[in-house]
């Protein structure tokens, strides 16, 4: 079966659901995949459930966390053939950007909820941004094995449990401007069953195999997979879900396209975004990235409209270049197989000629829009320096590290041009953790410093004041040595003041004056000044001032220059955001309040949320704090950096 249809007959739209999964950690999310999975005849039957189809990544299993927002493609045949392309959404903070990069390529989401935790902040979180997606919802109730097996539960507290985690899926989608269906039993999308032992029943399956009742007889003398009425089977349930319930790519396009993301693209490409056909303009969006065996960046594109074929070119928006696509690429489980084209509605990866930005939309023709917003792009504020073991292995580290920059939203890779160092910067510590760990599956053996803040010399100032050297205008200043007997100007690194001096005196006006020029020259740096370096270059001693005299002299000079303008020097501050129960927020204050931070906002409409903010040299703490103070019970994400004075 599937693999002649994958690759030799395109499967139009209406056949095609595209659907991701929200879930807390451990709720059942990889069980159920495995057994959607197993539907499509992918994995033998027999290992439908065991195998761990998603959750291929050693780290990820070693974590218990899911790192990449790994995609399955597979068939399923209901009367006619589907094509399902399942996104798994990971729930962690510091990869809060790949939970969007992989709700926006989808139109449904599956919920799942274990019966006996319930709904956790986790899942409340990534359905808030599902829900802003317009993402069509079904919502699965799983381990109800457990409420029977250990609480004992009568038929009533069954309902009970079951009425209570649907109401407070309402209850979140109510409070927000969701146009959709919200899910409940009248409109059979909410399931209930046991990922584990194979079973599911949706409103029409209950009724017809008798109930509740008949549900806590399964477990009436020891559960036994023979006694599953073949109508609850977990698959056959979940197909006639996946079929009925979930959106296709046409119907949802029709419905909420251009979204946001693609307002702007509407008086050019608006029918054809539309209407999502095979035959009209190819267009794509661009999701997540991530690498192959063969080291290739793959970048997971949705096609909204037209057929993608292999060697074709299409126009980046965000990179204003012509890519041609190298390979197309659909993915089961952990295997890759390439394909010729894809047309409209299909999630595929492609491999491309120019390394294409997460959040990009592809076109069929040169076009003089604006990029599309992405919406995580947040500034590193931990950094860890690293160096191999083998200094041979330096050109490798480095190239690695570079890919590795391009493809985890968030991180940065620099060489440091004065000393050479190799620095990692990423906005959280798991994330460098993680970074790290891929560093050493690749082979490299590394020294790692401890995750140190990222060094902002940050000065605020009104916009226009403040101008900075950079790189680009470094031959302008060249020419101010008839000021100065000596230079000044910038390095090729964007931010540093480099005093050149050959010898003899120092004129403290006109080096005041070329400071007051420099600083004032306009250069958009978004408000701030950071990582100023000043340095001096200097053969001999100036007058009466030796090395560390001048350089003394100079930062004082600096200074003087920093207040003349009204800079205000400020400190980067990490403002967050927490979920967690009522009961924990007490705990959570306090301990944030123990790590110099400070509480903006205590929220408990909807959910119970603080909105907070630390010093960044405090953050490689507290993700472990928070989660101790809440018993594990928690979910954080960060916001924004800030400045504050100091
Ligand atoms: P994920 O982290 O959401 O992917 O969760 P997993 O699928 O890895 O499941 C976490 C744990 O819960 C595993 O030990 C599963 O065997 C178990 N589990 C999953 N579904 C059920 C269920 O329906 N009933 C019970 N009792 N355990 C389950």
């Amino acid at each position: 079966m599937g693999s002649d249809i994958l690759t030799s007959n395109l499967i139009p739209p209406s056949h095609i659901r595209n659907f991701c999964t929200i879930s807390h950690v451990d709720h059942g999310k990889t069980t159920l995949a495995d057994h959607l999975i197993g539907t499509g005849g992918m994995l033998p039957g027999i290992l439908a459930g065991h195998l761990r189809a998603l959750d291929y990544l050693e780290s990820e299993q070693e974590r218990g966390i899911t790192i990449e927002a790994s995609i399955a493609s597979f068939t399923i045949e209901q009367d006619e053939t589907y094509l399902i392309n399942l996104i798994d959404t990971p729930g962690h903070v510091d990869f809060s950007g790949k939970v969007t990069d992989a709700l926006y390529l989808v139109d449904n989401s599956l919920i799942i909820v274990d019966a006996v935790e319930g709904v956790m902040a986790q899942t409340i979180t990534v359905l808030h941004q599902a829900l802003r997606e317009q993402l069509n919802l079904v919502l699965f109730i799983n381990k109800i094995d457990r409420l029977i097996t250990e609480l004992h539960f009568d038929k009533s507290q069954l309902r009970g449990r079951i009425e209570g985690i649907t109401g407070e899926t309402h209850v979140i989608c109510q409070g927000t401007k969701y146009q959709g269906l919200i899910p409940s039993f009248s409109n059979n999308r909410v399931l209930i069953g046991s990922a584990l032992h194979g079973w599911a029943v949706d409103q029409l399956t209950a009724t017809e195999i008798g109930g509740i009742d008949r549900i806590i007889s399964l477990y009436a003398g020891g559960f036994k997979k023979e006694n599953i009425p073949a109508v609850a089977k977990i698959g056959i349930v979940f197909k006639n879900t996946m079929v009925s319930q979930f959106i296709a790519p046409d119907d949802f396009q029709q419905l909420y396209y251009p979204k946001e993301n693609y307002r702007f693209l509407a008086d050019n490409f608006s029918s054809d975004l539309q209407h999502c056909v095979p035959s009209g303009k190819v267009m794509c969006q661009v999701g997540k990235k991530f690498r192959d065996d063969d080291k290739d960046i793959i970048s997971l594109v949705r096609i909204i409209s037209g057929t993608l074929s292999t060697g074709q070119k299409l126009y980046s928006l965000s990179l204003r270049a012509w890519v041609q696509v190298i390979k197309i690429l659909q993915f089961r489980g952990n295997r890759s197989i390439a394909l010729e084209q894809a047309s409209a509605g299909y999630i595929v990866g492609i491999v491309g000629t120019l390394n294409i930005p997460t959040g990009d939309i592809l076109l069929p023709e040169e076009f003089d829009g604006r990029s599309p917003a992405l919406h995580y792009i947040q500034e590193p504020v931990i950094s860890q320096v690293i160096e191999p073991v083998n200094y041979e292995d330096i050109d490798d580290l480095i190239d690695e590290l570079t890919i590795i920059a391009q493809i985890y939203p968030n991180v940065q890779f620099e060489q440091r041009g004065d000393t050479g160092e190799l620095v990692i910067s990423g906005i959280g510590p798991l994330q460098l953790e993680i970074i790290l760990e891929e560093l050493e599956e690749q082979g490299f053996d590394i020294y790692i410093s401890p995750p140190q803040r990222v060094e902002y010399l940050a000065l605020e100032t009104d916009e226009q004041q403040m101008g900075l050297l950079s790189g680009n205008t470094a031959h302008a200043f060249r020419n101010t040595g008839e000021y100065v007997d000596g230079v000044i100007y910038t390095d090729d690194l964007n931010n540093s003041l480099k005093i050149h001096i050959n010898e003899g005196s120092l004129d403290e006006k006109a080096i005041l004056s070329i400071f007051h020029t420099k600083l004032r020259n306009p250069v958009r740096l978004r408000g701030k000044i950071r990582e100023l370096g000043l340095d001096l270059d200097i053969h001999e001693n100036i007058g009466d001032l030796n090395y560390e005299e001048t350089l003394v002299y100079f930062t004082q000079l600096l200074n003087q220059v920093f207040n003349d303008l009204g800079f205000v020097p400020v400190r980067p501050w990490v403002k967050f955001r927490v979920r967690c129960p009522e009961s924990y927020i007490g705990r959570v204050v306090n301990e944030i309040q123990k790590l110099q931070g400070t509480v903006l906002k205590i929220i408990t409409q909807e959910t119970e949320q603080i909105i907070a903010m630390i010093p960044v040299e405090k953050m490689t703490l507290i993700v472990d704090t928070l989660r101790r103070a809440a018993d594990g019970n928690i979910l954080w994400e960060i916001l924004s950096t800030e400045y504050i004075e100091k």
